[in-house]
């Protein structure tokens, strides 16, 4: 029974450290967040301790009792909060549940449409070197040269052409509301299914500040630590009766075996702060965060530097930062925030004329900085401090101190 300070001080400093890192810089990395205490609570507890293969009431291990109540609490609270018929709550991560639901959909070989790497889509919807580029035909589709926005006319015309069995919608870099209706009426004149992975804007649905997917999709899936602000972990929706079954054996015993209890409370935790006011004034100050971002990058002053806002703005929780144009490329923009501390991540920008691991692009988000408590005075000032720093030889000293002010006036995790 020996402290984690006590035992094994070399892990002990290196958490400690990392607490001191997200509560003195500014976190913009898009797909992060803040869960809260209580979630950290539920997932450091007793509960990792527990076998508990299968479902509520029909566990292949005995003293399933506590763990039954915890996981038909999340069931039941993530259906509320999307208007779900049924819910897997069990995928480890967002990878998972996108694997197992296609597991549950396809046959290995069937043909899937899914948005391109380089375009924003996420590695589980069809990249190379991934299990859904291996396992399935893939078809990529991709935003228009013209506006940056999603070619439906492209989606219909590869339906047709391909008639994939999934069509995929859904992205990890990507600033604008996809149209599920007409993604849901093109899959349906290809008799294709439709799956939304939703696992970006999930918190913006769950606040009813995004369109949500959930009515026109077969399947939705979904990650809980991204806008959602829970553990890391994934979640399988729908409303297709005869669909459940199958995604609860693809997830148990198809893809998974013991289920991560600990981070299922994680989730349960998680779901009842996402049906609070507090949540939606939060995902609220996101979307307003990130649309003041998109603003000030747009100015005279970026675009004399090179800096540019793909497809113009932003309706979600992040911006696309184009720096084709600057003399910084990803990797430098994103060393140069690093230095005055504010975190964010390099990202492709379509058609990138830059390798991978150096890109074009910044991909920003507002998620973790709202769960801080950021108004909109506060990401006027980050906006301008990002702004500023873009440009040629900005202060940094100067613009780490300002980062270092608006850290100290929202303090983050002040009982830890
Ligand atoms: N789906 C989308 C759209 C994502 O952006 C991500 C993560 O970046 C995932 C799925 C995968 O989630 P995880 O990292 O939990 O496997």
């Amino acid at each position: 029974n020996t402290s984690l300070a006590e035992f094994d001080p070399e892990v002990a400093n290196a958490v400690a450290a990392e607490l001191h890192r997200q509560q003195s810089t500014l976190e913009m990395i898009a797909s992060e967040n803040f869960t809260p205490v209580s979630v950290l609570q539920a997932q450091g507890s007793v509960l990792t301790n527990k076998y508990a293969e299968g479902y509520p009431g029909r566990r292949y291990y005995g003293g399933c009792e506590n763990v039954d109540v915890i996981e038909r609490l999340a069931i039941q609270r993530v259906k509320d909060l999307f208007g779900a018929g049924f819910a897997n709550v069990q995928p480890h991560s967002g990878a998972q549940a996108n694997a197992c639901a296609m597991f549950a959909l396809l046959q290995p070989g069937d043909t899937i449409l899914g948005l391109d790497l380089a375009h924003g889509g996420h590695l589980t919807h069809g990249m190379r070197i991934n299990f859904s580029g291996k396992l399935y035909n893939v078809v990529p589709y991709h935003v228009s040269e013209s506006d940056g926005r999603v070619d439906m006319a492209e989606v219909e015309r590869l339906a047709l052409e391909h008639r994939p069995k999934l069509i995929v919608a859904g992205w990890s870099a990507y600033p604008r509301q996809l149209d599920f209706a007409e993604f849901r009426r093109i899959a349906d004149s290809v008799d294709a299914y439709l799956m939304v992975d939703m696992a970006h804007f999930a918190g913006l649905v769950a606040a009813g500040l995004h369109p949500s997917p959930v009515p026109h999709a077969h399947v939705v899936t979904t990650t809980t630590h991204k806008t959602l602000g829970g553990p890391r972990g994934g979640v399988i929706l729908t409303n297709e009766a005869d669909l459940a079954k199958k995604i609860n054996s693809a997830v148990f015993p198809g893809q998974q075996g013991g289920p991560l209890e600990h981070v299922i409370a994680g989730k349960a935790v998680a779901f009842k702060h996402a049906a609070s006011p507090e949540f939606a004034d939060r995902q609220r100050r996101t979307v307003e965060g990130a649309k003041i971002l998109a603003d000030r990058l747009s100015q005279p002053d970026a675009a004399a530097a090179g800096v540019k806002v793909l497809t113009g703005g932003t309706d979600v929780h992040l911006v696309l930062v184009d720096l084709v144009a600057s003399e910084l490329d990803g990797k430098q923009a994103e060393d140069r925030l690093h230095e005055v501390g504010i975190t964010v991540n390099r990202n492709a920008v379509p058609n990138d004329p830059r390798p991978p691991m150096v890109t074009s692009g910044l991909r920003i988000g507002t998620p973790a900085l709202a769960t801080r408590g950021f108004g909109a005075t506060d990401f006027t000032e980050v906006a301008d401090i990002i702004a500023t720093a873009l440009q040629a030889a900005p202060d940094l000293a100067d613009l780490r101190a300002r980062v270092e002010v608006l850290a100290a006036k929202h303090p983050l995790y002040p009982t830890l």
